[in-house]
């Protein structure tokens, strides 16, 4: 099946690799939160009070990173989420403006529920952290919401090469619902399986996802299998494979990419080397929504594997999240 991705994908290639005006079609179902970021000298312990040295706020969410790495690459990007009815809610829908990402399918949440938040603290000592996440009216999306929301994936899967992109950060059935109108409207479906379930996925999902893109904690305990070598990645993707999912896509931190299916020998991809890595936050949101620029943008598979390495791996050269993607602009300079 992925021969025939990959044919079509090829064959499509002769726009080229930079297809920032080619007006590809995305459709992002997921969550979109305020990540608030405290640096503090120790992790407080229980009942603890102590000054932090700096704060922070950014937009996050998986989905809504994802979105808006995309967006800033040039592709045409509808955003399926649910925000507070809130300041939060209010900034985050002008962020996704600001970045040219489709808001007609961003719904409010109800009177008194907060947008999402995702409160941070680090340990400017170690690196370590510790965060809270409350889902707020993002954890509210429901698959009515998807359903209202069908009109941009129909319009994503009138030319070819449309692409939806979901994660887990939302209710599994919404998650469902969205691959299952995705593939009627014939996009290829990628899913992003994080954060890593605790309880396994439904055998209904695998057949609905074309590309399944897990990083290696998400990709051992979804296959209940280890990933400490390649050989090891490979059979924990097999395991995904025979549920059903037509590729597997494992993000290997600095080692890049492979790519796995049932009929084709396996495609590692190197990520560029970073000498001193600043800050990791969203390096896979940052490969997902650039990947799924590539692959809407008709570029060869391959090409759109390398390419979603160079924006994750720049990312990482950079503090911040969304801010620290690279942009259709950013790399032409
Ligand atoms: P996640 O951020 O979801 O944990 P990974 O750690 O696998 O996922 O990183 C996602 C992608 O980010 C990698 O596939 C790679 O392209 C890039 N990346 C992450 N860390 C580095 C690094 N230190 N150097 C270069 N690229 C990196």
């Amino acid at each position: 099946m992925l021969r025939a991705l990959l044919s079509l994908l090829t064959l499509s290639a002769a726009t080229g690799d930079n297809c920032a005006s080619a007006s590809p079609n995305i459709v992002v179902v997921g969550w979109s939160c305020m990540d608030m970021i405290s640096y503090v000298p120790a992790l407080p312990a229980a009942g603890e009070t102590l000054a932090g040295s700096r704060f922070s706020l950014g937009y996050g969410g998986k989905g809504a990173n994802q979105a808006v790495q995309a967006a800033k690459l040039g592709s045409r990007v509808a955003m399926v989420t649910k925000v507070g009815d809130d300041l939060h809610g209010n900034s985050t829908i002008r962020n996704f403006e600001a970045h040219g990402v489709a808001i007609s399918h961003v719904s409010r949440g109800p009177p008194g529920v907060s947008h999402g938040v995702a409160p941070i603290t680090v340990d400017q000592s170690s690196g370590e952290n510790s965060i809270v996440i409350v889902l707020g009216a993002g954890g509210l999306l429901s698959p009515e919401d998807v359903r209202k929301a069908q009109p941009a994936f129909a319009e994503a899967g009138r030319p070819p090469g449309g692409v939806l992109l979901a994660q887990l950060e939302v209710p599994l059935e919404t998650t469902l619902e969205a691959l299952s109108l995705a593939r009627a409207a014939d996009l290829t479906t990628v899913l992003n399986t994080a954060p890593a379930p605790s309880q396994g996925l439904p055998d209904a999902l695998w057949p609905l996802v074309d590309i399944v893109v897990a990083n290696e904690p998400e990709l051992a305990a979804l296959a209940a299998a280890p990933t400490a070598t390649n050989a090891d990645v490979e059979a924990a993707a097999a395991v995904l494979l025979a549920r059903g999912a037509r590729s597997v896509l494992v993000t290997l931190g600095p080692r890049g990419c492979a790519l796995f299916n049932a009929s084709e020998a396996p495609v590692f991809v190197s990520a560029p080397r970073v000498v001193a890595p600043r800050d990791t936050t969203g390096a896979g949101d940052a490969f997902l929504g650039a990947f799924a620029h590539h692959l809407s943008s008709g570029a060869a598979i391959k090409t759109a594997l390398r390419r979603a390495n160079e924006c994750a791996a720049a990312s990482v050269e950079r503090e911040g999240t969304q801010s620290s993607y690279e942009s259709a602009a950013s790399l032409a300079a």
